[in-house]
């Protein structure tokens, strides 16, 4: 694997709002590994720079399959940077509040609960098996991703005035559809 940061290998696309149905939707399983798809996760690469992100799930930009890709930080401060197709996501530990944003909620950040440590396995572009295993950041990045990929925001993690808070934000907030 060898995305960096800065190459122009993929094409930027636009990046999905909430509000889109495509957000909403349950990611297919990917089962054609070829060039559209070593392109596609070019384009994720190029797509999450573009917009500043550090994480981004294939139906963030309109495809609805089981892809995603991040570029960040372990609880070492390591950077990680990789791409999972097919991820299945196990998660334990206590759950830890932190700050939380998303490329398609723009603008907003809300203390989200996620545990401490996650694994996903699943393939690379290749099909060859991938496992990562994180704390810290990493851990609440694949947690939010694989979310992504059954149709879930980060906000739905939310309970109480947190939850009332961010809806009266995305309420207000109607410039994005
Ligand atoms: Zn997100």
């Amino acid at each position: 694997m060898c995305h960096l940061m800065g190459s122009q290998k993929g094409t930027s696309r636009p990046i999905r709002y909430l509000g889109d149905p495509v957000l909403r939707t349950v990611c297919d399983p990917v089962t054609t590994f070829d060039a559209d798809l070593k392109r596609l996760v070019d384009d994720m690469f190029v797509s999450m720079y573009d917009a500043r992100g550090v994480g981004l799930a294939a139906n963030q930009i309109g495809v609805s399959l089981r892809v995603f890709v991040y570029d960040c930080a372990d609880d070492d401060g390591h950077r990680q940077i990789a791409h999972v197709i097919n991820p299945v996501l196990a998660a334990d530990g206590e759950l830890v509040v932190d700050e939380e944003g998303c490329l398609s909620l723009p603008g907003l950040h809300f203390p989200t609960p996620r545990h401490a440590r996650a694994t996903v396995e699943g393939v690379d572009v290749d099909g060859r098996p991938v496992r990562v295993t994180g704390a810290g950041e990493l851990a609440r990045c694949l947690q939010h991703e694989t979310g992504h990929l059954n149709g879930k925001v980060y906000v739905d993690m939310l309970s109480g005035d947190t939850r009332r808070a961010a809806l009266r934000a995305i309420r207000a907030a109607q410039t994005w559809t």
